[in-house]
């Protein structure tokens, strides 16, 4: 055991991200010193002094699997020693497939676990700058609502347009659920651009009268109100949809609904009155963003005015929009592939402030951030999980795997709930019995399912490569 080994890893945050860092971390023999600003300072979401607060909703979400991205994000988790899914497995609610918890319960399971730890010590201390040089490893898991004072300092070290203080979230949908012979392949006058093929966008065209019915649908249309501390969040440009069609019947169609420069092969003589257009959003290829499209609009709303789009009728939406106060930093490009910030490797972030989305995502980025901060005090190298795992899946969506296009502006990258349209697509084909071919909800099924399956098996790989792994068991 060397010198090194007893040196602590400072968390700042104990939220869903830094409560997991630190039971991983001290799970492998590493102390930790947890700085948590509430009580003496709190955000304008959280209400308790509990570690670990869920600020609104009790769900985790499904606990499937075999089948939903969420729930086998809950089963890698369990595999990995997560404390947050023991504490949420032992608060457990009826919520039919979904994991809810007693969120009074979870928390207080969570807290007692990390103030009872022998390696864990808690400061109730807000960090209201960049950490002091002396602190050598520090994983900042602060959240979407970063105190203002580090907020600053983070976002001077890292320059202006890298951290951003709202998200504008265009729904994003899965290329396999576009009907391609509605829609077609076609870049704005055929503009290659330094990487594309003049071919990049999918353009989904409406005639006037589908416009004119997708306009009042959006007027009309449930929206969610802002939080009085979001105050009117509109800049840069991104005003919601429903904001620009209340604002004039033809503003969407002059803006991200402009059918100009685009000529729809299916009826080359007929102009589309307006277009949507979606533009590639993962390396892979295999999630499109509806460009310009953030709004504020219900989620049952969305999904159900986007299908009134010719070529979406069957979209399935990996994401929906949104609009909310959010503090991220542009990961992909300021991130290695441990969390490391580039301009600064004794800081590592975890947690929502990296561009992932939701409770368990935070967490999960929180257990990868705690492992490599471990592994490396401890003088051994972790390499990242493989991306065909959910863990791989979400951690190459913040270091690499969202792709900036130049017209897309500095914030192109939003963030993301896991989904299974960020892993690897399957080497083979799903087949069914001998002589029966898979169609329709039947091979979506296999499909989710042969991703689950792979997922888990590559996981057990990387967790015997990991000498750690069954410390935290
Ligand atoms: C209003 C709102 C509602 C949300 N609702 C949901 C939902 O229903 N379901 C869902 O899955 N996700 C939801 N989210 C998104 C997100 O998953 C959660 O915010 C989640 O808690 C993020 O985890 P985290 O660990 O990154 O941050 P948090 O859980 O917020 O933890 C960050 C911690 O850092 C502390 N902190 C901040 N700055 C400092 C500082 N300078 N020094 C010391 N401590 C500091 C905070 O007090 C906090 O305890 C919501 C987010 C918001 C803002």
């Amino acid at each position: 055991m060397t010198g090194e080994r007893h040196r602590s890893v400072h968390i700042i945050g104990g939220g869903l991200a830094g409560a997991e860092a630190a039971w991983q971390i001290a799970a492998r023999g590493v102390p930790v010193v947890m700085h948590e600003m509430r009580p003496l300072r709190t955000t304008a979401a959280h209400k308790t002094s509990a570690l670990a607060e869920l600020v609104c909703s009790n769900s985790f979400r499904s606990d499937d699997r075999e089948h939903n991205a969420v729930g086998l994000l809950h089963a890698e988790m369990r595999r990995l020693g997560s404390l947050i899914m023991r504490a949420a497995d032992a608060n457990q609610v009826p919520a039919g497939g979904a994991l809810a918890v007693d969120r009074d319960g979870f928390a207080q399971a969570v807290t007692a676990a990390l103030e009872t730890h022998p390696l864990i010590a808690i400061r109730r201390e807000e960090v209201a700058g960049l950490p002091p040089a002396d602190w050598d490893s520090v994983i900042v898991a602060t959240g979407p609502l970063t105190s203002p004072a580090l907020a600053a300092a983070i976002g001077t070290l890292t320059g202006e347009d890298a951290l951003a203080f709202f998200d504008a979230i265009a729904p994003i949908v899965h290329r396999d659920s576009i009907d391609m012979a509605a829609a077609w392949l076609q870049s704005r006058y055929d503009k290659a651009g330094p990487s594309g093929s003049g071919a990049d966008y999918v353009n989904c065209p409406l005639t006037r009268d589908q416009y004119a019915a997708f306009v009042d649908a959006l007027v009309a249309g449930d929206k969610i109100a802002f939080h009085e501390w979001e105050s009117s969040p509109y800049f840069d440009g991104c005003l919601p949809i429903e904001v620009m069609a209340e604002r004039g019947r033809e503003t969407l169609r002059h803006g991200p609904m402009k059918p100009f420069g685009l000529t729809n092969p299916h009826t080359p003589v007929m102009k589309p009155y307006a277009v949507v257009q979606l533009r590639q959003d993962n390396k892979l290829g295999t999630l499109f963003n509806m460009v310009g499209f953030q709004t504020k609009l219900k989620h049952g709303e969305q999904t159900r005015i986007f299908r009134t789009i010719p070529g979406l009728e069957r979209a399935e939406f990996a994401r929906l929009g949104g609009l909310h106060r959010n503090t991220f930093l542009n990961a992909p490009k300021l991130l290695d592939g441990t969390l490391r910030l580039r301009a600064q490797p004794r800081l590592r972030f975890a947690g929502q402030i990296t561009g992932c989305e939701g409770y368990v995502e935070s967490a999960a980025i929180g257990l990868l951030a705690g492992r490599f901060a471990a592994a490396e005090r401890l003088g051994e190298s972790l390499l990242p999980p493989p991306p065909t795992t959910a863990h791989g899946a979400l951690l190459g969506h913040i270091t690499g795997g969202h792709v900036e296009t130049i017209d897309a502006g500095p914030r192109s990258y939003q963030p993301m709930n896991v989904n299974f349209g960020l892993f690897p697509p399957l080497v083979h084909a799903v087949k069914g019995e001998p002589g029966q071919r898979l169609r329709g909800t039947a091979k979506t099924l296999a499909k989710k399912q042969a991703l689950c399956r792979r997922a888990l098996a590559d996981l057990e790989h990387w967790v015997a490569g990991d000498g750690h792994a069954a410390a935290a068991e």
